[in-house]
């Protein structure tokens, strides 16, 4: 499954840390992520993911460009609902490609970890 992984500065701890949590079933996936977080991913938990441009810097668009071109499967963003971001407007964009195509968004980590399990179901 291909899956885009993103999260915002003050969720980056939080996306290393269920990723490691993860890392059997991210394991056997593709994976994608805006360039901060993909470089964290791969230099701490030592996965292998396919980096976009950072966040701000157009990284959620191509993203999105992906979701739009029929080219991702699953998307974890975690968001900071905290903190103003100033691209905003690339995230609210990012979000509204998922539901045009109905790909599954996971925006906090309640959401990311139900569908990881379902994931792990899946693949048994
Ligand atoms: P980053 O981008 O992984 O490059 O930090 C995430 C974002 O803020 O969209």
């Amino acid at each position: 499954m291909r899956i885009a992984l993103i999260a915002h500065d003050k969720m980056k701890d939080d996306i290393i840390d269920f990723v490691r949590r993860y890392k059997d079933v991210f394991k056997e996936q593709e994976l994608y992520a805006t360039g901060t977080t993909g470089r964290l991913i791969n230099e701490i938990v030592d996965l292998k993911v396919h980096r976009f441009l950072s966040g701000p810097l157009g990284g959620d668009q191509q993203i999105g460009a992906k979701i739009a071109e029929g080219n991702m499967d699953l998307i974890i963003f975690l968001r900071d609902p905290l903190t103003a971001q100033p691209h905003e407007p690339d995230v609210t964009a990012l979000l509204r490609l998922c539901d045009v195509h109905c790909i599954p968004v996971a925006t906090n980590l309640g959401s990311a970890e139900v569908m990881i399990k379902a994931l792990k179901c899946r693949s048994k």
